[in-house]
Parts: structure tokens; C-alpha cells; sequence
């Protein structure tokens, strides 16, 4: 059962520039900066209550992200919802009809096992599983 949205993911060009904003204006606490590699990002959080908005910068042309942000600008990139048990949220999922990116969990920041379902599945919504370490 997913439990609650665990973080917001949004897609940027300068981690630091944009971490400014949330920090300076929105007045958020930032909570770490790490690097994803696996998905060449640097991710930066920052806790609200009882999630996180996530901000993704590419760290490589290659990326995924950056794709994304070459497409389709700095904004909104995926929603992830927190999980104590990613396999077999995958294996349910997966059992609705749900397309998966990751079909095996992979390693995401800080530790966490995660797992994206493709937005043709979602309504054009990327969103993640994550289960916390
Ligand atoms: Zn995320």
C-alpha cells in the first residue's frame, strides 16, 4: 500500500540558483544534496511538512533530466510516493496493467529503493515508488 506522497520531483537547470529560491523566499529547509548516478542527477531535498519537494538537475547531457528539460523546460517532473514494500507494489502494479520503467527496484538518493512507472501508464504523470532505507 503506498502510505503518502513521499517527495515532488522538479526537473531544473542550476541546482544551486534554484536552491536559493527555496531556501531564501519559501523559507524550506534544506535536508541534503546527493548524487544519483545511476541516473545522472544531483538531487537537492527540502522538507515541507511531512514530504519533500526534490529537486533534479542532469549531471550529463545524457541524462534522462536533461532530455526532459530540453524538451520540455524546468517544471514539475514526477511525483514519488513512499511504499514499505517496493516489490511487491511493483508485482500489484504490474498486475493493474501498469507499464513499468524499473521493473526491479534500483537504488535511488540516500539509499532509498525506488522504481518509476511510465507516464503512459500514469497520464502523462512520471511517477516513483520509494522505499525508504
Ligand atoms: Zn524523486
Amino acid at each position: 500500500m503506498l502510505k503518502k506522497i513521499d517527495h515532488i520531483g522538479i526537473a531544473v537547470h542550476d541546482l544551486d540558483e534554484t536552491s536559493k529560491f527555496y531556501r531564501d523566499v519559501l523559507g524550506m529547509e534544506l535536508q541534503g544534496v546527493d548524487e544519483v548516478k545511476n541516473q545522472k542527477v544531483k538531487v537537492a531535498f527540502f522538507k515541507i511538512g511531512e514530504t519533500n519537494i526534490e529537486l533534479v538537475m542532469p549531471t550529463s547531457e545524457d541524462s534522462a533530466v536533461a532530455k526532459y528539460l530540453e524538451k520540455k523546460g524546468e517544471g514539475i517532473h514526477h511525483i514519488c510516493y513512499a511504499t514499505d514494500d517496493i516489490e511487491a507494489e511493483i508485482q500489484n502494479m504490474k498486475a493493474h496493467g501498469a507499464r513499468m520503467i524499473d521493473e526491479s527496484p534500483r537504488l535511488g538518493a540516500h539509499g532509498a529503493k525506488v522504481a518509476f512507472i511510465h507516464p503512459k501508464s500514469s497520464k502523462g504523470v512520471l511517477t516513483e515508488l520509494s522505499q525508504k532505507k
